[in-house]
């Protein structure tokens, strides 16, 4: 009963949202202009995709990192390309977290590793972005406001952080995010291993492949990148990778290829 009562008084918080707190039309407008792989879906689609950045934006706390002030087109254009991935799934899928903490640049992080023999080795990382389990979701805004001309690569910072959080969803960062049965997540590895594999494979022979290499670090990896490919450069996923593109739009329930299919 308390479910149903909490549920629908986030209805009733949601509407209101909805009403007094709308994106407004020219930055919307702008938005798509900028994105352009956002515009891969129906009228109705996107419709649905500006009312979910909207209730977006009233759940997360947006704040800048050295100095940098969040602008309301940059807190539409992070929105608006972090509810792409839950469009079918919903937006509860981004409950576990509320701070989105945006840095002007690559941010170098410190890292440790423990080599075979016990001994620790101290290195710098440069990140676009990360996420952890409870957040926050680290984004660089230099990559961000860069990723309407990078999609041609299939590169998205966005929807690849937000990929990571909806693999942890079930508390494990493993590249296999919640699955309906055990079927569903045998066939997902499966599939995933395979294509994992050949990408390490294309990677020691020096080929260029269409997914990041940075997707070879791990499963978890691969996922993300195979994400943002999926969503920002779909024609050339389902047509290097029927298989891996097929489970995608099983999963996150969109076939952004097929909106080329119908012109
Ligand atoms: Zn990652």
């Amino acid at each position: 009963m308390i479910a149903r009562w909490l549920q629908a008084r986030r209805e009733r918080r949601d509407a209101r949202i909805l009403e007094r707190r709308a994106i407004p039309d020219a930055l919307w407008q702008l938005t798509l202009a900028r994105y352009p792989f956002l515009t891969l879906r129906s009228a109705p689609d996107l419709c649905k995709l500006r009312e979910m950045a909207t209730l977006f934006l009233a759940r997360k706390e947006f704040s800048g990192a050295h100095g940098l002030e969040v602008s309301d087109e940059m807190a539409v254009a992070i929105a608006a390309q972090a509810c792409l991935p839950v469009l079918e799934l919903g937006l509860d899928w981004y409950d576990s977290f509320v701070g989105i903490v945006i840095h002007p640049d690559l941010v170098t992080v410190r890292r440790e590793h423990m080599d075979e023999a016990g001994v620790v080795h101290e290195y710098d990382e440069s990140l676009a972005g990360e996420a952890m389990e409870g957040g926050p979701v680290m984004l660089s805004w230099r990559d961000v406001a860069d990723s309407g001309d990078s999609a041609e690569y299939g590169y998205n910072v966005v929807i690849h952080e937000f990929a990571h959080v909806i693999d942890m969803r079930d508390g494990v960062a493993d590249g296999v995010p919640p699955l309906p049965n055990r079927a569903a997540r045998d066939r997902w590895l499966a599939v995933f291993e395979a294509h994992f594999a050949a990408l390490c494979d294309e990677v020691d022979r020096g080929e260029e492949p269409l997914l990041d290499p940075y997707a070879t670090e791990s499963l978890e990896e691969f996922f993300a990148v195979a994400s943002e490919t999926f969503f920002v450069a779909p024609i050339e996923l389902r047509t290097e990778h029927p298989v891996l593109y097929t489970e995608l739009v099983g999963f996150y329930r969109q076939n952004p290829a097929s909106r080329f299919d119908a012109d």
